[in-house]
């Protein structure tokens, strides 16, 4: 169960990043490395650390940009080992379908396992109230969600980044195989949503059939990173 749990390592130095991943890889078997920590010029140093130390690393740089940009990125990635990346899917359909030829074809001549190809839907700090007023989009979140996850396979994608409340309706559309990675989780002990508005539990994530939760402060912010974990760990289990 340990590798259904990303660790989002948003903290602001390599040290403190490397340390965590040390500390908590009994319990935990990705780390996400995001905009945050690669925002200290030590992306690859990091990447290299958490493979070393033999755990999987989720490159979450939600790229949304052109096709040529994005691939681009995408294909050094590739290069690097990454487990998982993302995209956001409103970046579209031609954008993630070449995203999915270049990077096959990357992992192929390297002779390395393909990444897995997942987008964002809608991000999970935002609400149907923010959809409407900020984005114009006049549907309900599932709904939307629902037709960007479709749009998402179609390109050739694995999986999407939901909330855990979406899993349903994304695996009965797009099917079971199709992977659901969910932010968005704060446990019991933890009543702060902070800046999250579409949460549940981890167990709800699970049971809803979350194949990844990504889970941050719940466990950076604890008093005891370790203790949290295996809390975690063992709610899901
Ligand atoms: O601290 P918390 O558990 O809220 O962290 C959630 C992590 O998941 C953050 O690193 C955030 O960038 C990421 N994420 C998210 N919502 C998405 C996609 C990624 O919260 N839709």
């Amino acid at each position: 169960m340990k590798n259904k749990i990303c660790l989002a390592l948003d903290v602001d130095t390599i040290e403190e990043a490397t340390r965590l991943a040390k500390r908590l890889s009994k319990w935990v078997g990705i780390f996400k490395i995001g905009s945050h920590l690669f925002a200290t010029g030590q992306g690859k140093k990091i990447i290299d650390a958490i493979h070393g130390a033999g755990s999987e690393v989720f490159l979450d740089l939600k790229w949304h940009d052109i096709p040529n940009t994005v691939v681009n990125a995408a294909k050094v990635a590739t290069s690097m080992g990454i487990y998982m990346m993302n995209v956001h899917a409103l970046g579209g359909s031609n954008m993630m379908k070449t995203v999915t030829n270049s990077v096959t074809e990357v992992a192929k001549r390297n002779g390395q396992r393909k990444p897995i190809l997942i987008a964002i839907t809608v991000l999970t700090s935002m609400s149907e109230e923010d959809l409407k007023n900020d984005l114009l989009i006049n549907c309900s979140v599932t709904k939307y969600v629902e037709h960007l996850a479709l749009m998402t396979k179609n390109s050739g994608f694995d999986g999407v980044v939901c909330s855990p409340k979406e899993i349903s309706t994304i695996k009965q559309t797009c099917g079971t195989d199709f992977l659901a990675v969910t932010p968005g989780i704060r446990p019991t002990w933890m009543v702060k949503k902070d800046d999250q508005k579409r949460v549940t539990t981890p167990k709800q994530a699970i049971d809803n059939g979350a194949d990844f939760i990504v889970v941050g402060r719940p466990i950076l912010n604890s008093e005891s990173p370790e203790k949290a974990a295996e809390m975690l760990l063992s709610e899901i289990s």
